[in-house]
C-alpha cells in the first residue's frame, strides 16, 4: 500500500486525505495546530463558539459533490439553513436587504432603477453559464496543459461571453446605480482585486451569491471541516496535530520522508496543502526552490484581514446574518489594498452575527459577532490602540443602524491580524485568502500543483488551483489526490 503524507488539515488538505484513502492509499495528515479547519478553526471561549475565518456558506452544489464522493451528504453530517435576506448592505444613505428569492431580488433592484429587473435576469442568465462552465468543468481541470481548454464547443459558449473584459466594465454594461454597481462588484473583492483588474469570467461569483443564495451549518462553519473530519477518520486516515513540518527530505528528485520535531515520516508521495511559498521556501532546501524571489515578489495576492471576535452580554435587535458597511468610500479602501497598501482611515467592513441564526454559538441571550476589514496582505502590524480605534469606528457605524452602541456590552473581545496569520498558519505576507484571482494568475498561470523537479511532491490549496474559497479549496484537494493517483498507477 502507497504512503501519502498530508501536510496540513485545511480543506484542501483534508480533502486530499479523503480521496487518496477512497483510493486504498495509507494517509496520514500532519497538522501543525490543534486540530482540523485550517483558516476555518474555531475559538471557544465563555460559551461563544466563534468561527475564525470563513463564515459565507456559499456553493453547495460543490460542497455536496463532495460528500457525495464518497456516498454521503452533507446532511449525514449537519443541518443547512438558508438565510433569508442572503445579506444586508449599509450605503451612505440607504440600506439594501438582499432577498433570498430572485424575483424580489429583482424588485429590489427596479426600485433603484427603472429596468434594471430585467438587466439583472440578463446578468445572471450569463452568469450562470459562466457557474455551469467555470465551476462543473474548467475547475476541475488539472492545469497541466493549454490543450486541456481545447473543448472547442466550451470555449465557443464561453468566449461569446464577457470573460476578459473587467469586472467593471462588464457590471457598467447592465446597471448605472452606484449602489447596484457597489452590490454587483462586491463580491470579487476577496477574489483579490478590485473591479477593474478581476475578469468578468468571475461574474459567476455573483450567480453563485443571488442566485444559488447564503448558506450557514447549524452549529457553525467548523461543521463543514469537523464533518470531512469525520469522513477522512471513518476511511482510515491518521491525524496528527500539534506537530509542525519542519523539512521535506529529498532524494534522487523523490520525496522520501518528512520530519517534525516529533519524528520522521518515510512516504512515497507527499501532497503539502500548507501555504505554497512556506512549503517551497521553509521546507525545501533552496535547489529546489522552483519560483525566484522576483516570481514570488510579484504575485498579488488577496487580502488578509483585520478581524475582531466579539462576545456580547446582550441581544441586537434587528440585525441580520451577514451585514457589509459600505457607506465609506468604497474606491479609497479598495485603493489601500490593492494600489497603495496601508492601513485604511475609515475602513469598509464586514460584521457576521451567527448567534442571529443559531443559538447554540452564543449562551442565551447573548450575541456572537465577527468583525472583518479586508486589508493589504504584507503590511506592517499595527498597535493594539490602533486596532482598538478600528473597533470604535465600527461600533459606531453599527451604533447608526441598531441604535445600541455595543461597546459596554462586550464580554469577550480578540483581535486576529497579519501577524496572527503569519504565526498560526505561515501565511505568505500574512495573506488571509491566498493568492488573488486576477487575469494573469488565472490557470495555468497559478504556482502549478506539480513540483517541477520532485515527482512525488504535490501542492494544494488556496495559492495554487482553483484559488480561495471554502469550495474552491476542497476542489484543490480533490486535483492534488488525482495527480498522486495518476503518478502510482
Ligand atoms: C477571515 C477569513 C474569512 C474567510 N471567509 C470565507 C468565506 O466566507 N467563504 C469562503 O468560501 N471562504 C472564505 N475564506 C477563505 C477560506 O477560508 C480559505 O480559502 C480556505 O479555508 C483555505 O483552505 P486551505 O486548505 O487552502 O488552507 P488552510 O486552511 O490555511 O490550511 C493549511 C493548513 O496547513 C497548516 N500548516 C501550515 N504550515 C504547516 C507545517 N509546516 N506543518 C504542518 N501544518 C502546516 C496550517 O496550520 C493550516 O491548518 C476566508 C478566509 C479567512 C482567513
Amino acid at each position: 500500500m502507497k504512503k501519502c503524507l498530508v501536510i496540513g488539515a485545511g480543506f484542501s488538505g483534508v480533502s486530499a486525505a479523503c480521496y487518496l484513502a477512497k483510493e486504498g492509499y495509507d494517509v496520514t495528515v500532519i497538522e501543525k495546530n490543534e486540530g482540523v479547519g485550517g483558516r476555518a478553526s474555531v475559538i471557544e471561549e465563555k460559551g461563544f463558539v466563534f468561527d475564525m475565518g470563513p463564515s459565507w456558506y456559499w456553493m453547495p452544489d460543490v460542497l455536496e459533490q463532495f460528500f457525495s464522493d464518497f456516498g454521503k451528504q452533507t446532511s449525514d453530517y449537519y443541518e443547512l439553513v438558508r438565510l433569508n435576506p442572503s445579506y444586508r448592505v449599509v450605503f451612505r444613505n440607504s440600506v439594501i436587504d438582499v432577498p433570498a428569492e430572485f424575483e424580489s431580488l429583482k424588485e429590489v433592484f427596479e426600485k433603484l432603477e427603472k429596468g434594471s429587473g430585467k438587466k439583472l435576469e440578463d446578468f445572471m442568465s450569463e452568469a450562470r453559464y459562466k457557474y455551469e462552465v467555470g465551476m462543473k468543468k474548467l475547475v476541475y481541470l488539472p492545469c497541466e496543459s493549454w490543450w486541456e481548454f481545447a473543448d472547442w464547443q466550451l470555449l465557443k459558449g464561453v468566449l461569446k461571453l464577457d470573460v476578459f473584459i473587467s469586472m467593471r466594465r462588464h457590471v457598467r454594461k447592465y446597471f448605472r446605480h452606484p449602489d447596484l454597481i457597489r452590490l454587483m462588484e462586491f463580491p470579487v473583492i476577496f477574489l483579490g482585486g478590485h473591479a477593474g483588474q478581476i475578469p468578468a469570467l468571475y461574474s459567476l461569483m455573483n450567480y453563485a451569491d443571488s442566485v444559488l443564495g447564503s448558506w450557514y451549518p447549524m452549529g457553525g462553519m467548523s461543521m463543514i471541516p469537523k464533518a470531512m473530519f469525520k469522513l477522512a477518520k471513518s476511511m482510515g486516515v491518521e491525524f496528527i496535530f500539534n506537530q509542525e513540518v519542519k523539512e521535506i527530505r529529498i532524494r534522487n528528485n523523490v520525496c522520501s520522508e518528512v520530519v517534525t520535531d516529533s519524528g520522521v515520516f518515510p512516504c512515497d508521495a507527499v501532497i503539502s496543502s500548507a501555504d505554497y511559498y512556506h512549503t517551497e521556501r521553509n521546507l525545501l532546501d533552496k535547489s529546489y526552490w522552483h519560483h525566484s524571489d522576483a516570481y514570488w515578489s510579484g504575485r498579488v495576492l488577496a487580502p488578509s484581514c483585520l478581524l475582531f471576535y466579539v462576545g456580547l452580554n446582550r441581544k441586537i435587535p434587528g440585525l441580520t446574518h451577514h451585514t457589509l458597511f459600505f457607506d465609506e468610500d468604497f474606491d479609497a479602501h479598495v485603493n489601500k489594498i490593492y494600489n497603495n497598501p496601508s492601513w485604511p482611515e475609515k475602513p469598509l467592513f464586514y460584521l457576521s452575527a451567527p448567534s442571529v441564526t443559531d443559538p447554540s454559538v452564543a449562551p442565551t441571550g447573548k450575541e456572537n459577532l465577527f468583525f472583518l476589514i479586508p486589508v493589504a496582505s504584507g503590511l506592517d502590524e499595527i498597535s493594539d490602540y490602533q486596532k482598538q480605534d478600528y473597533f470604535l469606528f465600527m461600533c459606531k457605524k453599527l451604533n447608526k443602524i441598531t441604535q445600541i452602541n455595543i461597546e459596554p456590552h462586550v464580554e469577550y473581545l480578540r483581535t486576529f491580524s497579519i501577524s496572527d496569520f503569519k504565526a498560526r498558519y505561515h501565511a505568505f505576507k500574512g495573506n488571509a485568502y491566498g493568492l488573488a484571482n486576477t487575469l494573469f494568475q488565472t490557470a495555468h498561470l497559478k504556482p502549478g500543483m506539480r513540483h517541477k523537479k520532485i515527482k512525488n511532491l504535490f501542492f494544494a490549496g488556496q495559492l495554487t488551483i482553483p484559488g480561495p474559497g471554502v469550495p474552491p479549496a476542497i476542489i484543490s484537494g480533490k486535483l492534488a489526490a488525482r495527480q498522486v493517483i495518476k503518478l502510482f498507477s
